[in-house]
């Protein structure tokens, strides 16, 4: 097989995969059998003519060597070269009970699928309720005001991506990305994911995958409990012994991956309570901000926004204070998406982003964020839960104590003058109050956003219009906390626990999360036997 990488084509292009790839290796298009896209990257630096820039694997009926002798130089063509994976071998080591899983998000998922597939049948126990009860109580939620913490955005089948945007981007270069991205699409993920260079899911297809995964896990022997909190452990000789789930119920178990995301607060005092070995890391809180999503497309694309063939654009930001020394950048940015309320605690408000597959809400939506220190929090190692916790409550009350949020327009954020009229409605539900995001944040958090503005506006015209909406507070950004562990996956202070994902402190986001609880699930499989 032949790799072409750097094909330029332009938006408007109506030739086939076949002509094209024909037309690069300088063959008849008859003697192309078979194309693959390998990556699809969008190139809009230059907006009178923004290309899809393709790699494809491309099969010929003719001798791959003929093929590249005839195109020698061509740097952009040359034979594909097979990643040779080392194959998993399980250990010898036997496990006194089946392996637990805490938690079923992204991490936990994969780490049970994983450790499914390999005969080890695992136990997954999740605090909140499968996704369907769970999509009724947040819709209940967002329709009221009614807020469940058992039940919610954080906690439930899926974990905190169910009610996402569903973006697999990630910095973690994995040979493994490839598995993860052939069970989502397997699942349901539309098979695009495969080779987008900024793949997403939707939160509508992610309802459906995430059960999906959830029934292959039990067709491989594996059991799923909803309503399962872990609220013990039970350690001996600092070794894992077993699991109390809410308050009452012990259930025996050597190894637990511990894949609890990076709102269990309630869990992480317990671990730390238990002696597990933990530390503080830095995190990022602000706001969300909105802008009709012509606004962005426009910047983005300039006389091509609209296209079919575009997308919803979206932008990446980052901006330096070097007077105050924080960075503020944007995260999590949702093309056509919504903006979601997000608390997984009573009496705070939280803010993040969610969209569907089509993207199709005319409303672009992201989070401004700034970096915080352990150091701004008390420097404790769970100082940074109480940090996230008083500016969530405070956004509680400045939205009216009914988990409506705060906003400010930008002008009347940055100016202080008369607000101007939203230039989109505020998405946020059950609703939003007009208040001072300065009472809700930090001033370092404030000061630095200020700053931000301006200059994010230079480089996306309008985005610091006066109309522009912010809503308070977005705080979940990542974990406070870092589980310690060593290069096995396994916990530096307890034999059997393996901390992992978001809340562990070594993955954010959906992709890297999952690449983490099946990493974790390989290493468990190579120390243990399944038998
Ligand atoms: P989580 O997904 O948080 O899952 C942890 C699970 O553990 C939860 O289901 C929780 O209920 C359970 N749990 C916790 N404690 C216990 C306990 N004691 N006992 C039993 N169960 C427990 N990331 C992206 O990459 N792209 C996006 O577009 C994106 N959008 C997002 C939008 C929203 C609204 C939110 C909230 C997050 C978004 N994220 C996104 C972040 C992403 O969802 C997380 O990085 C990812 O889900 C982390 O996976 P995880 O498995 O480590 O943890």
């Amino acid at each position: 097989m032949l790799r072409i990488t750097n094909l330029r084509v332009s938006i408007d292009s109506t030739r086939s995969l076949a002509e094209l790839a024909a037309k690069k290796l300088r063959i008849p298009v008859e003697a192309v059998t078979e194309t693959v896209i390998s990556r699809r990257a969008l190139d809009a630096r230059r907006k009178n003519n923004i290309t899809f820039v393709y790699s494809l694997e491309v099969k010929t009926r003719l001798p791959e060597g003929q093929v590249l002798s005839r195109l020698r130089g061509d740097k952009d063509v040359a034979l594909l070269q097979e990643e040779a994976k080392t194959p998993l071998v399980p250990g010898q080591e036997v496990l006194t009970a089946r392996p637990v899983v805490v938690g079923l998000g992204p991490a936990g998922m994969l780490a049970a699928l994983t450790l499914a597939e390999y005969g080890y049948r695992p136990l997954v126990l999740e605090r909140g309720q499968d996704v369907e009860t769970r999509t009724r109580d947040v819709a209940h939620f967002w329709q009221t005001g009614q807020f469940n913490g058992l039940s919610n955005v954080q906690f439930g089948e899926g974990g905190a991506g169910t009610f996402s945007d569903g973006k697999l981007t990630t910095r973690v270069q994995d040979p493994y990305m490839r598995e993860v991205l052939d069970i989502f699409v397997e699942a349901g993920a539309d098979p695009e994911i495969r080779y987008l260079h900024k793949p997403h899911i939707g939160t509508d297809k992610l309802r459906q995958m995430v059960k999906r995964i959830r029934q292959r896990i039990i067709a491989l022997g594996g059991e799923v409990e909803f309503g399962a909190c872990v609220t013990d452990l039970v350690i001996k000789d600092g070794c894992l012994e077993g699991l109390v789930v809410n308050e009452t119920r012990l259930i025996p178990c050597s190894v637990a991956l511990f894949g609890i995301g990076h709102s269990a607060r309630d869990t992480y005092h317990m671990l730390y309570g238990k002696g597990v070995a933990m530390e503080a890391k830095p995190f990022a809180i602000g706001v969300r901000i909105e802008h009709p999503q012509s606004l962005i497309d426009q910047a983005q694309y300039g006389p091509m926004a609209g296209h079919p063939a575009l997308g919803a654009a979206d932008y990446a930001l980052v901006y330096h204070h070097k007077a105050i020394g924080r960075t503020a950048y944007s995260f999590c940015m949702c093309p056509g998406g919504l903006v979601v309320a997000a608390a997984s605690e009573e009496s705070g408000v939280v803010t993040n982003g969610m969209s569907h597959y089509s993207r199709a809400s005319g409303i672009a939506n992201s989070a401004l964020v700034v970096n915080v220190n352990p150091e701004d929090c008390g420097g404790e190692v769970l100082s940074g839960i109480a940090f996230q916790r008083h500016y969530e409550q405070l956004a509680f009350q400045c939205g009216g104590a009914n988990y409506q949020a705060p906003v400010q327009t930008v002008g009347h954020f940055l100016t202080g003058m008369a607000p101007a009229a939203y230039l989109t409605a505020p998405s946020y539900r059950p609703g939003v109050r007009d208040a001072e995001l300065r009472k809700c944040l930090p001033d370092f958090v404030t000061a630095t956003l200020a700053q931000a503005l301006p200059d994010f506006d230079r480089k996306i015209r309008g985005f610091a219009q006066p109309g522009a909406v912010m809503t308070g507070v977005e705080t979940r950004t990542s974990a406070p906390v870092r589980l310690k562990r060593d290069e096995n996956y396994l916990s530096a202070s307890v034999v059997g626990l393996y901390p992992i994902g978001e809340g562990a402190g070594y993955a954010g986001g959906i992709m890297s999360a999952a690449l983490d609880g099946l990493h974790a699930a390989a290493a468990v499989i190579r120390k243990y036997t399944s038998r």
